[in-house]
C-alpha cells in the first residue's frame, strides 16, 4: 500500500499541467481500488461550489460543467462533516442529489474523502460502484492517506495555469498563492519576470583540445563579470550605502580569480570546454551548499549560481545591457532574485518583489527591507512566465500574492494602499514628538538597532536610548569574526551617537535562525540547541574579545550596558559576569588611566525557565530585557518561521501576557528596570497591554515608533492599565485582540493595526 501511495504521489508531483495532475489521481485511484468510478472535485470557495475536475467512469464531455453547491448532495456532506463517508445505498440517503449529467442514480456504493489542507477543504475524492459493494476500512484508509498527501500538493497547485486555461469559473475568481511575508506593505502592479542572465543547466558536457584559448576566453568573461558586479554594487551602494557593500563583497570574493577562477581553469586543463568547466565548478559548490541545513549557507548557493550565470553570459558573448527596461513601475517576479538582479531594477520602477525561492535570511529580504519594498517569498512552484504581464497584488502583511485580481478586490487593495500612504504621512508627524499618554505620562521609547539602524536618524527622533543593540548583525555582515579593533569601532559609533543615553548592547546571540557563515554547526533541534550565551560561554576567546571591545568602546562615554541573551540557568549569569569582570580588570591593568565605567548588566528574559526564576535572576542583574519573540516561541512551543504553525504564534497569547506580567512584578519587587524589546513592543496592541501592565520602557525598530507614539498619545495611563487588567483575565488570544481592536476603533485607530485585506 505504501509503495502504491508513494508511486501515485511521485507521479502527481511530476505532472506537467493541472489537468494532468487531476487525471493522474483519478486514474490511479480507479485502478488501485479496482473501482468503476473515481472523481475529483475541487472546492471553489469563491463560488461555493464543488467542481468536477477529473473523472474516470462517467461519460462526460466536459467535467467542468458539473458543479455541486457546497452543502448539497453527498459530496457536500463529506465537505460539511470533514470526514470520510461510506454508503452502500447512496440513492436512498437524504442528502442524495441527482445530477443528470452524471446519472448518479446508477451508482449506489459511495466512498467520499475530503482533501483538507490547514483546516480548509480543497476538494473531495469520490469512488463509486454501480452495484452494491462494501468498501472496507482498507479502502477508506488508502483514500484518507492519499488525500492527506495530495492536500500538500493541491494547496500549491499551479494557479497561473488555471488562470490561463480560461475555464469559466476562473474568470470571476481571484487567485492567490500563499508565501512567506518578507516585507510588510501592499504593492499593486503588473508583474515583470526577471529572467536569469543565462542558463547553466543547458550547457552541454563538451570536451575541447583548445585549452589555452578556453582559459583565455574564460579569463575575459570572468573579468567582464567582475566589472559588471562591481558596477551593480556601486549602483545599489548609492541607494543603500550601509547594506550593499557588505553583500557585494561576498560576490566579489567569489569572483576573485584565485578561488572560482583557479578551479574553473583546472577543469579546462582537464579538457573541458570553458562553459562546461564553469558549470561543473558552480554546480558542485552550489549543490554542497544546498545540502547543508544552515539557511544562511543555503542562500549563498543562490549567489553562487547567479554569479555562474553572469560569467556564462559573458562566455556566450550575449549582448546584455545592464538595467532592465520597463516603462512603468512593476512588481518584480522571479524564481530566485539575487542582490545583483535587484540592482538592475531602477528604484523608481520597483513596486514590489515576489520570489519563489528565498527566506527571511536571504539577500533579497535584506535588500527589500532596506529599500522598504513589500515582498513575498518562498511561494509554491508556479509557472512565472504565465504571470508575467498580469496585474498582481503583493500583500506583504499576510504573504499572499493575488494574481489577476478581480475589480472589487483590486479596489479593496487600492483603498488599503491609499490608506497606508495617508497613515504613513500622518504618522510621520509623530516621528519627532515625545512619547506621552493623553494625561502627560512620559513613556521611555528605545530603539532596536542592527543592520538597518539609522542611528543618527533615530537619535534625532528623541528616543531614550538603544534598548537592544544586536551585535550579531555586524558579525553576520562579515565572513570572519571581526577583530577586537573592528568591534571597538563598530560599538563606539553607536555609543557615541547615543552619548548621554543608555545603550544596551547584547552579547553575541547566534545560533538557531541566526547563523554565521563562518561558524557553522548542524544540530537536529537548533532552537533548543547551542545558541546565545551557551555559545559564548563555551568560547571564552570570542566572548572576552567582544566584552573587551564593548568596554573599550565605552571609554569616557559611560553609557554602555550589557545584555546577556538566552539565559536559562542562573549560573550562566554568574559565569558571564565573571568574564565581564575579567575583561574589565584586564583593560584597567593595561591602562590604569582608562576612563571606563563598569557597565550595568541585564538578562534577556526569553525562555520559560527565566520567567519562573525571575526572582533569582533579579538578584544578579541590574535590568531585565524581555525578548517576547523567543519568549512567545518557547512558551507556546511554536516555531514562528514554520508556515504550518506560524498562525498559532502570538505575542498577545494569554500565557505570554501573564508571563510578562509575572516578570514585571518581580522586577518591581526587586527594584530593577524592566523593558520589552520583542516585536510586540512595536505593535499598537502590544504597547497598550504591556505599558498598561507597568513595563518601564519599550524597545522597537525605528519604523514602528510613530504609530506607537500615536497610539499611546490617545489614552490616559489609567485607561491603559484598565485595558491590560481586562485582557489578562481572558482565556483566548482572539478575545484579547478583539477587545483591544474595539478600544482602538473607539478612537479611530483600528486602521493602525490593519494587516492586509483578510
Ligand atoms: C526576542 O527574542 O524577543 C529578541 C528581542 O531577540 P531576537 O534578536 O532573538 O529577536
Ligand atoms: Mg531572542
Amino acid at each position: 500500500m505504501l509503495e502504491l501511495l508513494r508511486a501515485i504521489v511521485d507521479e502527481v508531483c511530476s505532472a506537467q499541467t493541472v489537468k494532468e495532475t487531476f487525471d493522474i489521481v483519478v486514474e490511479r485511484v480507479q485502478s488501485s481500488l479496482k473501482t468503476e468510478i473515481c472523481s475529483l472535485y475541487y472546492a471553489d470557495h469563491h463560488s461555493q461550489n464543488y467542481l468536477l475536475m477529473a473523472n474516470r467512469g462517467f461519460k462526460l464531455d466536459d467535467e467542468l460543467n458539473v458543479t455541486i453547491p457546497f452543502h448539497k448532495g453527498l459530496v457536500g456532506l463529506v465537505g460539511e462533516r470533514e470526514e470520510p463517508i461510506t454508503l452502500s445505498n447512496a440513492s436512498r440517503h437524504e442528502n442524495y442529489l441527482l445530477i443528470p449529467e452524471i446519472g448518479e442514480e446508477d451508482f449506489d456504493t459511495f466512498l467520499g474523502v475530503p482533501i483538507v489542507h490547514r483546516r480548509q477543504i480543497l476538494g473531495i475524492l469520490v469512488v463509486q460502484e454501480r452495484h452494491q459493494r462494501q468498501f472496507g476500512p482498507e479502502h477508506e484508509s488508502f483514500l484518507v492517506t492519499l488525500s492527506a498527501q495530495l492536500a500538500g500538493i493541491l494547496a500549491y497547485i499551479d494557479v497561473a495555469e488555471l488562470i490561463t486555461a480560461q475555464k469559466p469559473f476562473h474568470k470571476t475568481t481571484d487567485f492567490s498563492v500563499q508565501g512567506i511575508p518578507g516585507v510588510a506593505g501592499i504593492a499593486i502592479g503588473d508583474a515583470f519576470l526577471l529572467s536569469p542572465p543565462a542558463n547553466l543547466d543547458k550547457v552541454p558536457d563538451r570536451k575541447t583540445d583548445e585549452i589555452s584559448y578556453n582559459v583565455q576566453h574564460f579569463q575575459h568573461a570572468l573579468e567582464a563579470a567582475r566589472k559588471e558586479v562591481s558596477w551593480l554594487g556601486e549602483q545599489l551602494g548609492i541607494r543603500l550605502p550601509k547594506v550593499a557593500p557588505a553583500l557585494f563583497d561576498a560576490y566579489k570574493k567569489i569572483l576573485a580569480s584565485d578561488s572560482l577562477g583557479t578551479e574553473v581553469e583546472e577543469e579546462i586543463r582537464k579538457g573541458w570546454w570553458s562553459a562546461t568547466a564553469l558549470k561543473r565548478v558552480i554546480n558542485s559548490h552550489a549543490r554542497a551548499l544546498e545540502k547543508v541545513k544552515d539557511p544562511y549557507l543555503k542562500e549563498r548557493a543562490a549567489d553562487l549560481r547567479d554569479l555562474g550565470r553572469r560569467v556564462l553570459c559573458h562566455l556566450e558573448s550575449k549582448q546584455r545591457k545592464s538595467g532592465i527596461d520597463v516603462d512603468n513601475p512593476c512588481v518584480i517576479i522571479a524564481d530566485e532574485i539575487s542582490a545583483a538582479m535587484l540592482a538592475e531594477v531602477p528604484k523608481e520602477k520597483l513596486l514590489g518583489i515576489v520570489s519563489l525561492k528565498g527566506s527571511l535570511t536571504s539577500h533579497v529580504t535584506i535588500l527589500a527591507k532596506a529599500l522598504n519594498v513589500p515582498a513575498v517569498l518562498g511561494l509554491p512552484n508556479i509557472d512565472l512566465s504565465k504571470i508575467h504581464g498580469n496585474c498582481i497584488v503583493v500583500d506583504g502583511y499576510s504573504g499572499r500574492v493575488i494574481i489577476s485580481p478581480g475589480n472589487s478586490l483590486k479596489r479593496e487593495y487600492n483603498k488599503l494602499l491609499e490608506e497606508e500612504k495617508r497613515i504613513y504621512l500622518d504618522l510621520e508627524t509623530y516621528r519627532d514628538k515625545p512619547t506621552v499618554t493623553a494625561d502627560g505620562y512620559k513613556i521611555p521609547l528605545f530603539v532596536n538597532t542592527g543592520l538597518y539602524a539609522d542611528l543618527v536618524k533615530s537619535r534625532r527622533s528623541g528616543v531614550s536610548g538603544i534598548g537592544l543593540y544586536r551585535t550579531e548583525i555586524p558579525f553576520m555582515q562579515r565572513d570572519n569574526f571581526p577583530s577586537e579593533k573592528e568591534q571597538i569601532q563598530i560599538y563606539r559609533e553607536a555609543l557615541q551617537i547615543f552619548q548621554g543615553s543608555p545603550v544596551k548592547m547584547r552579547t553575541l546571540d547566534v545560533g538557531a535562525d541566526k547563523e554565521l557563515s563562518y561558524f557553522h554547526h548542524e544540530e537536529p533541534n537548533p532552537y533548543l540547541g547551542w545558541r546565545g550565551i551557551r555559545i559564548t560561554l563555551d568560547h571564552p576567546e570570542l566572548f572576552l574579545v567582544q566584552l573587551r571591545a564593548m568596554l573599550k568602546a565605552s571609554e569616557s562615554l559611560h553609557n554602555l550596558e550589557i545584555t546577556l541573551p538566552m539565559i536559562s540557568h542562573v549560573d550562566e549569569i554568574d559565569e558571564a559576569k565573571a568574564f565581564i569582570r575579567q575583561a574589565y580588570n584586564e583593560l584597567l591593568e593595561e591602562n590604569p588611566d582608562a576612563d571606563i565605567a563598569f557597565p550595568k548588566i541585564g538578562a534577556m528574559i526569553e525562555v520559560p525557565s527565566a520567567v519562573i526564576q525571575a526572582k533569582d535572576i533579579a538578584k544578579r542583574v541590574d535590568f531585565f530585557s524581555i525578548g517576547s519573540n523567543d519568549l512567545a516561541q518557547y512558551i507556546l512551543a511554536v516555531d514562528r518561521h514554520n508556515n504550518r504553525v506560524a498562525d498559532r504564534y502570538d505575542g498577545l497569547h494569554p500565557a505570554v501576557i501573564r508571563s510578562v506580567h509575572a516578570v514585571i512584578n518581580v522586577a518591581k519587587a526587586s527594584n530593577i528596570e524592566v523593558n520589552l524589546c520583542g516585536e510586540i513592543a512595536g505593535d499598537p496592541m502590544g504597547a497598550m497591554v504591556y505599558i498598561g501592565l507597568g513595563i518601564d520602557g519599550l524597545s522597537m525598530n525605528a519604523a514602528s515608533m510613530p504609530r506607537i507614539k500615536k497610539t499611546l498619545n490617545h489614552y490616559t495611563h489609567s485607561q491603559l492599565t484598565r485595558f491590560a487588567l481586562t485582557v489578562i483575565a481572558f482565556e483566548k488570544t482572539c478575545n484579547v485582540r478583539q477587545y483591544l481592536l474595539e478600544q482602538l476603533a473607539s478612537v479611530g485607530l483600528d486602521r493602525l493595526v490593519r494587516a492586509g485585506v483578510q
